[in-house]
């Protein structure tokens, strides 16, 4: 395992210095040395029941706050750190930094939540992952079933059979598996009936026209119908607008995620929506 992993990292090296990329290469060593001082921190997005604007989940969206060039979104961080392999110990740190938020939350008196995180393709080639996940929630005292994974359709392309596997693993101890950014892969109906999912979220480019565009409105209507006949909730994600949620509320699309419901937010934040500070601001937009 660790010699494997070595010598993945000489030739991601050896493949960036031919390349040329030293500004990667730097902000890969800067990465490394931001989880070491802290520099990384969780922001959490509401997902909502739109027909009664009841709140279902938090994503946890992980953030950088570099002391040089600020906020680094992580759009610009998550492929370097899954071609170096550091995403192994980034997805560690976010992974027990929500569950020591939900802990904290539920010490605090609210109820417990759904916490999602985002798991990438090489993070589930590590044969701990499911030992890890186990442990982390057992020290924290948070049930399985209030975890989700989200993954993504690309987890099957490279090795279907150990995707699989992995996944019942983790299905079997009762954490819930997400289909993130459906509808953007490239897998199969017979391969998506395969795996032990509970939730498929629906892609934002797919929400983005879906007022008005009807090529849209059919692949949505289409999605919502398949998660039925799978017996997988439907989420939307990317809602902006109130007329998307209008179009996804006479769809059948159970839930939504998006700016107009909640923008992603610190845990600070997170906590007065649970105390229901923010509560008649989402009973006004889901009414
Ligand atoms: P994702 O998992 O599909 O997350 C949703 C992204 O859409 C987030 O971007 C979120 O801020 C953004 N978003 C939410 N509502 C709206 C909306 O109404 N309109 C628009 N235009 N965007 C919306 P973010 O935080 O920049 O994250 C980007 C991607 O980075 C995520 O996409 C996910 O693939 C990845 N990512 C984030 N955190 C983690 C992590 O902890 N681990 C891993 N492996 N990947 C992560
Ligand atoms: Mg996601
Ligand atoms: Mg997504
Ligand atoms: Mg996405």
């Amino acid at each position: 395992q660790s010699k494997k992993s070595g010598r993945d990292t000489f030739q991601f090296y050896d493949r960036m210095m031919s390349e040329g990329s030293l500004m990667d290469l730097t902000l890969l060593e800067e990465m490394r040395v931001g989880l070491e001082h802290n520099q990384f921190f969780l922001e959490y997005q509401p997902q909502f029941e739109l027909t009664s604007g009841k709140l279902t989940g938090l994503e946890a969206l992980v953030r950088w706050n570099h002391p040089r060039l600020g906020r680094v979104p992580p759009g610009r961080f998550i492929a370097l750190a899954e071609e170096s392999g550091l995403i192994g110990s980034l997805g560690n740190w976010v992974l027990e930094e929500v569950c020591r938020q939900g802990r904290q939350w539920r010490d605090n008196g609210h109820a417990p939540v759904l916490l999602a995180i985002n798991v990438s393709q090489r993070q589930f080639s590590d044969a701990n992952l499911v030992e890890r996940v186990r442990k982390t929630l057992s020290a924290n005292g948070i049930e399985p079933g209030y975890l989700e994974l989200e993954i993504t359709e690309s987890l099957l392309a490279e090795n279907p059979e150990m995707a699989v596997a992995r996944l019942s693993d983790m299905r079997a101890m009762g954490v819930k598996l997400a289909i993130d950014d459906f509808g953007t892969g490239y897998s199969s109906l017979s391969a998506l009936r395969r795996l032990p999912l509970t939730r498929l979220k629906i892609d934002r480019t797919f929400i983005q026209n879906v007022a008005s565009d009807s090529g849209d409105q059919g692949i949505v209507r289409a999605i919502v119908s398949l998660g039925r006949e799978l017996g997988l909730t439907v989420i939307a994600e990317g809602v902006e607008t109130a007329a998307q949620k209008e179009f996804l509320l006479h769809s059948g699309c159970e839930c939504g995620q998006g700016y107009l419901l909640g923008m992603p937010m610190g845990a600070e934040e997170i906590e007065r929506l649970l105390s229901g500070g923010l509560r008649s601001q989402i009973h006004e937009i889901a009414s």
